[in-house]
């Protein structure tokens, strides 16, 4: 069988994990997670970086920071994982879905400026296969609106746009370390910013809405509950993971960039003849390697292609079902427009098996037989 995804370790991760506990600090913001703040700060470039239990409570600290009001509005894309429109429905807010681009199935952001009501106080992007949105047209419809950005990064490690770190280039970013991200701690997020108001802030609602953050560094001789909050910090013994893949990841990136580029090339004539479309990647984004998609012409090509891989003990899942589409979504969102190119991308996206951990042989059985069936 070949499975979609293998989650990794290293030959530290259980030296580094056995180490913690030798230190008698397995609770959060430990030697590991700290050594993770530093490791992300250095090489983001941002003021704040802070470790959160997932992607998913990464995007609740954000929304939290945002200082929603009921009824104020998000606008974001319907073609995401249900995460990003739930941290914003957990405020109270109102996800507003626009459609998405169909190359790079990011954010339509010329669709942006119309879904802005009175309400609206976020642009949420998200960097779909860790491909860069259009981060200066979005941003500066942002500075024009008085908008936040916050990046949904989580696909979206060791990614660039024109050259600047994805997660980096709004107000916020929120990164996964979830096993199917390209690194991983089981479960793991990161919060970063550069701001310093929402960098404070993002630290109270991260210690239970309380300033022990400060109270750690000597900046007040107790601590106490300040404002609202919850408990989103890993344990050191997940830091302790996550860090011991940082130390790999270049190894990680090369390998996952090998893998998509034998998928690449492989699939050249496919595309060539109408079968397929590979992915696309705009002249100012990079490629990290999160994901290897195919785009199918009809939901029935890609019905026929998911069973006869399955046959073949190939597992080669779809996503998203489109938020807008979902019971929650219909219950606590509203759209802006059509969603037609959303509609017709979740019909035919199917992804391909890709984990650090794929052999030669692996990635040529999975070749072949996408081969095989579009013949
Ligand atoms: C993985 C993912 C999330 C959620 O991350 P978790 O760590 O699983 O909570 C959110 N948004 C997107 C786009 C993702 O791919």
């Amino acid at each position: 069988m070949i499975y979609f995804n293998v989650p990794l370790h290293t030959s530290k991760t259980m030296e580094y994990i056995a180490d913690a506990f030798s230190l008698g600090h397995t609770s959060g913001d430990g030697k590991y997670s700290k050594l993770c703040h530093e490791w992300f700060k250095n090489g983001l470039n941002v003021k704040q970086a802070l470790l959160a239990h997932s992607g998913t409570a990464a995007l609740e600290m954000a929304a939290i920071s945002a200082n929603l009001q009921p009824g104020d509005e998000v606008i974001m894309p319907s073609y995401t994982f249900c995460s990003t429109a739930n941290a914003f429905v957990l405020q109270k807010a109102v996800p507003v879905f626009v459609d998405i681009r169909p190359d790079t199935q990011n954010i339509d952001e010329t669709k942006i400026e119309e879904a802005i009501t009175s309400k609206t106080r976020a642009i949420v992007p998200v960097h779909y296969a860790g491909v860069a949105c259009d981060m200066d047209v979005i941003n500066d419809i942002a500075k024009r609106y008085g908008l936040l950005v916050i990046e949904d990064a989580a696909q979206a490690f060791a990614s660039y746009y024109k050259g600047k770190p994805l997660g980096t280039l709004g107000n916020m970013g929120c990164f996964s370390f979830h096993e199917t991200k390209n690194v991983m701690s089981g479960e793991g997020g990161l919060f970063v910013t550069n701001d310093d108001t929402l960098a404070e802030k993002a630290e109270i609602i991260r210690e239970k809405g309380t300033n022990r953050s400060k109270f750690f560094r000597g900046q007040v001789d107790k601590y106490t509950w300040v404002d609202e909050g919850s408990s989103y910090l890993p344990s050191d013994i997940v830091a302790a993971y996550l860090y011991s893949v940082l130390e790999e990841a270049e190894q990680i990136q090369k390998k996952r960039k090998y893998i998509w580029n034998k998928y690449y090339l492989a699939f050249e004539d496919l595309e060539k003849l109408g079968k397929i479309r590979r992915p696309i990647i705009p002249a100012y984004a990079t490629n990290n390697a999160h994901m290897f998609y195919l785009l199918f012409n009809d939901l029935q090509a890609r019905t026929h292609f998911i069973a006869a891989m399955k046959n073949s003990d190939i597992l080669t899942p779809f996503h998203y079902v489109p938020l807008h589409s979902a019971p929650a979504g219909k219950k606590y969102c509203r759209t802006c427009g059509d969603l037609s190119v959303t509609n017709k991308i979740s019909e035919t996206l199917v992804r391909l098996p890709l984990y650090f951990d794929m052999t030669d042989e692996q990635i040529d059985t999975v070749i072949d037989n996408v081969l095989k069936f579009c013949r």
